[in-house]
């Protein structure tokens, strides 16, 4: 943003306040939620003479917390729908700095700035990437004792998109797509997690990616992960690319899935240059976005086209770019409603529960190479030998002998789930 620079005119002291975000189950890289943004700030501010210091409000607040008298508060924001978690910041912000200029930056601020000033009451929003953060070393100091628990670095090679999916907000946060050939200088961590977009559209990325291969044969770094997944059309075209991703070490390879199910041997043909390049199939992901513009049935044909494949699936759930609340319940013990957050017209509240548990049975049978998941076996309510003698049976012999058996093969629609030990043994087999 060109007038980041004028925020900065006179300021002796910033703080950095990282809200309150809700932590994610699911990934383990998002399991911190590491404010990297904010710490490359703090790099730069540091090179202009800027004293800086952070707050994470999800930590315990110190004593020593308050005791800073900043002329320039910076709050970062992620998804719209955490804007309640911003708007505390602010707040938090006002009350114990009220002499203090509030800006809010990140994504909410740069998809909805004129909202987010009018819902969170900060001072002034700040649109897009700071640029002059962008290559920069993030300042882990600051994290203090959480410093030694964090192994990975988060690193972006490239900004923007080439592409414009109508879910995605890519486009508006980053509008220019800009790519990186080197990010060597970057590194200080021996595990690197890839934030880019859409990293193999980057325009130097056999570079980019040879000179992970050198760094991964030196030893100095040991791994690379990408959050987002690999672009298909990109792969298919250039398959070297997948070579070069494992010899880099990346693991975990995640593709994405967004259209139709009519497009799955585009899939099939980009699983296999994967495997090819070493990958194992349980090792990979698809990426589908669910809540959307397919129905459940189709994404269900999806789903099982995967396990025909071995493949694991990384369900995502639509939310719109505009809605600033999302209080979805994944243990709800009553149905929620569109109120409570988005469910596509084409959905409903029950499907959009039963796909997530299939998502998840799916998994499990994939990587444990089971041809059936049982919630009873998972549960450990099935006893030890029998559990050993049903784990290589087919779906149809194990449905002799476990009731619960589901089948991954087969388009799950919503039901009531059994609970009691007696519901899962078949007659017969009742112990
Ligand atoms: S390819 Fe990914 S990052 Fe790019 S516009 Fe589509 S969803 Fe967004």
């Amino acid at each position: 943003m060109s007038n980041f620079n004028d925020l900065l005119k006179g300021v002796r002291k910033v703080l950095l306040i990282d809200p309150a975000f809700p932590l994610s189950r699911k990934s383990h890289n998002h399991a911190d939620l590491l404010p990297v943004g904010l710490l490359k700030i703090s790099s730069y501010l540091k090179s202009r003479g800027i004293e800086t210091k952070l707050i994470r409000l999800r930590n315990q607040l110190l004593k020593s917390d308050l005791d800073f008298d900043p002329d320039l508060i910076l709050i970062t924001s992620v998804f719209t729908y955490w804007a309640n978690e911003v708007k505390n910041a602010v707040d938090f912000s006002k009350l114990h700095f009220p002499k203090a200029f509030t800006v809010v930056g990140g994504v909410f601020a740069s998809l909805m700035p004129e909202k987010c000033k009018e819902f969170t009451g900060c001072d002034y929003v700040n649109e897009g990437i700071i640029l002059e953060a962008e290559d920069i070393k993030p300042d882990y100091s600051l994290l203090g004792e959480d410093e030694s628990k964090i192994d990975y670095q988060i690193v972006h090679s490239s900004r923007g998109c080439v592409r414009k999916c109508g879910f995605c907000g890519v486009y508006k946060i980053e509008p220019t797509f800009k790519c990186k050939k080197s990010i060597q200088e970057e590194i200080i961590r021996k595990k690197l997690i890839f934030y880019d977009n859409n990293l193999l559209a980057n325009e130097y990325i056999e570079e980019l990616l040879k000179e992970l291969v050198e760094l991964k044969n030196s030893k100095v770094i040991s791994r690379c992960e990408s959050q987002s997944g690999f672009d298909g059309r990109i792969l298919r075209q250039n398959p070297n690319l997948a070579t070069l991703l494992k010899e880099a070490g990346f693991v975990n390879p995640k593709l994405a899935w967004d259209y139709s199910v009519k497009s799955h041997k585009k899939r099939k043909e980009e699983i296999d240059i994967l495997v090819e390049a070493g990958f194992k199939p349980k090792d990979i992901s698809i990426f589908m976005i669910y809540n959307y513009d397919l129905d459940f049935v189709e994404l269900e044909e999806k789903r099982i086209y995967c396990f025909k494949w071995g493949v694991q699936v990384s369900d995502c759930r639509y939310r719109p770019l505009n809605r600033l609340d999302d209080n979805y319940n994944p243990y709800a013990k009553k149905p929620q409603s569109n109120e409570d957050y988005h469910i596509n017209h084409n959905w409903s509240d029950e499907e959009v529960r039963q796909f997530r548990r299939n998502v998840r049975q799916h998994n499990i049978c994939v990587r444990h190479e089971m041809a059936y998941y049982s919630n009873a076996a998972e549960r450990k309510k099935i006893p030890k030998e029998d559990s050993l003698k049903f784990r290589s049976m087919s779906f149809e012999e194990v449905k002799n002998y476990l009731s619960d058996a589901w089948n991954p093969l087969e388009i799950n629609y919503p039901k009531h789930t059994k609970t009691s030990l007696d519901d899962f043994l078949v007659s017969g087999e009742k112990k």
